[in-house]
């Protein structure tokens, strides 16, 4: 059983695909193990992308992720970083699979409605940055 972060972006919070997001979650295999809805502040989306802050790109990253409020949820389940990612698809919608939430529900590059952790290591940092060990259920 492993864990991964995901967020549903301003972009797809925005247009009421929540519901649909979750749910390509759990069709997959995956359990919402913790969520919530929040809107993050500029210092909080700078310090959860600090890795992409040399990239050309980091400013408007940041700028799009406090745009409106997301959604955070810690999903489970076998392989559920590397599941997560799959069903997420290609970080450039353009690029992404048929049938995969970024194809389905992303606009461009910028608003591309989703996060997920990329790694075992990531994982555990952004699950612990945005929830306490009591806020996520044992499954
Ligand atoms: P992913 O979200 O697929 O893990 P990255 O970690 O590489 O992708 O990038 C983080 C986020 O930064 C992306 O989801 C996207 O919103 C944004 N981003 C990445 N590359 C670019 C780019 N070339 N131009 C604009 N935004 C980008
Ligand atoms: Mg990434």
């Amino acid at each position: 059983m492993e864990h991964t972060l995901s967020i549903i972006k301003p972009d797809a919070f925005a247009k009421k695909h929540v519901g649909e997001i979750l749910s390509r979650f759990e069709s997959n295999g995956l359990t919402i193990v913790a969520a919530k809805v929040k809107h993050l502040t500029k210092d909080e989306a700078e310090e959860f992308y600090a890795v992409h802050k040399d990239r050309a790109f980091f400013n408007d990253l940041v700028s799009f992720m406090i745009s409106g409020p997301v959604m955070v949820q810690v999903l489970a389940g076998e392989d559920a970083i590397k599941k997560n990612r799959e069903v997420m698809g290609d970080t450039d919608p353009q690029k992404a699979a048929s049938g995969t939430i970024r194809a389905d529900f992303a606009e461009n590059i910028d608003a591309n409605a989703v996060h997920g952790s990329d790694g075992p290591e990531t994982a555990k940092t952004e699950i612990d940055y945005f929830f306490n060990p009591d806020e996520i259920i044992s499954i």
